[in-house]
């Protein structure tokens, strides 16, 4: 490939000179950089709510979602941890059979049984996409020699002059906002801290999510003493609070929002340059609102109407971070599809999917409107599956791994949970815009059911290549 190399030099950051290339693509320039993670959705997820959504072709077994396509490419991607215990240092050779292996992953007898014995949590799987280093489960880039894992996309992403950002559904100190976002802790339920270092790095321009200390789960005031340990402690609380309560007033730089109306208020025009928002609602935007048992269908409980969608906060957040001429990187996570999972609740597994597809339409939207494809990559993916999701009679030997049943737009598809934990099946990964070819060139392994995949470390490459230097300076790069 012939290039012509031009060296910049960072002035005033502690990065030494990186290159950029023109006007081929190499590395570094892409201009922005987009994670979007379901949490626990594994195929059967997609595939269950676009079946709700009408979005299901029967005739070719496909989705016809935005992220479907001649644009997009679709990999498989491998979750395991590197063991299963939740301390460092534990490590030894039995550990070498958490590697994916399709043979043990779709044998009729035992297949069900070793996925879900052998599977990641949301804190290492977010360690391996955020660093590209596999760890115990509990960990927060923490690694497995009990020391911190450096830097994180996030730190590589704001030291090459571009802008960084996490949003999520549930609580935005939760195991993957918090590794996605840099923090670092050798234990996931280290929230106070985890919080803490989020607001306090300055490495976030963004942080957006639930776990608001004064309201409850259907985003009512709460009545018993608030929990604060999801935004930091009380103190540090008492201090957002009173800088929201001050105009233009920011605390570690980050303007706190927090009512429905100053979430809607970053939707378009003129915003604050960094933003810090806690939705009112406890755990999660909508998951975890009553009538999560005892629904058969999706909005068979009403939605809650005080919080933003994940798609308005993820829409809200790049505007923010798109005021930046130098580029962004975003993490969205839809959260609870997890929790939908490991509840085995069908019909909260649509909805949360669908939260998060909404979110993945707005990320598009964003492109088209403001940037475009050639100077943008945006990534679709799972930490891991969760609830061993299959068709209706999948518990029958005859019938493993059958395909979940779709019964037409607004009807429940049938399907069947297998677990009530994260399993060890591979996820998908969609890809679109500049870069999304290294995802094909990454895949080196097949799988005879998902065919190409490749492993989660390989996402933090992806995106560490794709903004480990700075895009052309800002004139160049001003459209
Ligand atoms: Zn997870």
């Amino acid at each position: 490939m012939q290039t012509r190399t031009t060296k910049i030099c960072l002035i005033g950051l502690t990065v030494v000179c990186l290159s950029a290339f023109s006007p081929r693509f190499l590395m570094g320039d892409v201009k922005n950089v987009i994670l979007m993670i379901g949490d626990g959705a594994g195929y059967n997820h997609w595939i269950a709510a676009s079946m709700y959504q009408g979005r299901w072709d029967a005739e070719s077994s496909q989705s016809t979602q935005v992220y479907d396509g001649d644009d997009w490419i679709e990999v498989g991607c491998s979750t395991h941890p590197l063991n299963l215990s939740d301390t460092p240092q534990k490590t030894d050779v039995q550990d070498r059979q958490l590697i994916y292996a399709p043979a043990r992953a779709w044998d009729r007898q035992t297949g069900y049984d070793w996925l879900n014995r052998m599977f990641t949590d949301s804190a290492a799987a977010g360690t391996a996409l955020a660093t590209g280093v596999k760890t115990y489960n509990n960990a927060i880039n923490w690694s497995d020699l009990d020391r911190p894992i450096l830097p994180t996309i996030a730190h590589i992403a704001a030291q090459s002059g571009r802008s960084a950002g996490v949003v999520a559904s549930v609580q935005w100190s939760h195991a993957t906002p918090a590794a996605m976002g840099g923090a670092r802790a050798a234990k996931r339920s280290d929230y106070e801290a985890i919080a803490n270092q989020m607001i306090r790095d300055g490495i976030l321009d963004v942080i957006m999510g639930a776990g608001h200390p004064d309201f409850d789960d259907d985003g009512r005031p709460v009545t018993n003493e608030p929990t604060h340990r999801y935004v930091g402690g009380k103190e540090t609380w008492e201090a957002i609070e009173a800088a929201r309560a001050t105009p233009d007033g920011t605390y570690h730089g980050l303007r706190p929002v927090s009512t429905n109306a100053e979430f809607q208020s970053l939707l378009s025009g003129k915003t604050p340059r960094r933003v810090l928002g806690t939705a009112q609602v406890a755990r999660t935007l909508q998951y975890a609102r009553k009538g999560g048992s005892d629904d058969k269908n999706p909005y068979d409980t009403p939605r809650l109407t005080n919080v933003p969608t994940l798609a308005q906060m993820t829409q809200g957040a790049l505007n923010v971070l798109g005021q930046n001429p130098r580029g962004l990187w975003l993490m969205v996570e839809g959260g609870a599809i997890d929790w939908a999972g490991h509840g085995n609740q069908g019909a909260r597994l649509i909805e949360e999917q669908i939260e998060f597809v909404e979110a993945i339409e707005a990320v598009v939207q964003w492109i088209e409107a403001n940037s475009d494809w050639d100077e943008t990559l945006l990534i679709l993916t799972a930490d891991h599956e969760t609830g061993l999701v299959w068709g209706p009679d999948s518990a029958e030997e005859e019938h493993r791994f059958q395909p979940i049943v779709d019964q037409g737009a607004g009807q429940m598809p049938l399907l069947r949970f297998h677990s009530k934990e994260h399993t060890n099946s591979l996820v998908p990964v969609f890809a679109r815009g500049r870069g999304a070819q290294w995802f094909v060139e990454l895949a080196d392994r097949t799988d005879p059911v998902r065919g190409p995949y490749l492993d989660n470390t390989d996402v933090f490459h992806v995106m560490a290549r794709a903004v480990s230097g700075p895009v052309a300076a800002p004139a160049e790069a001003s459209r």
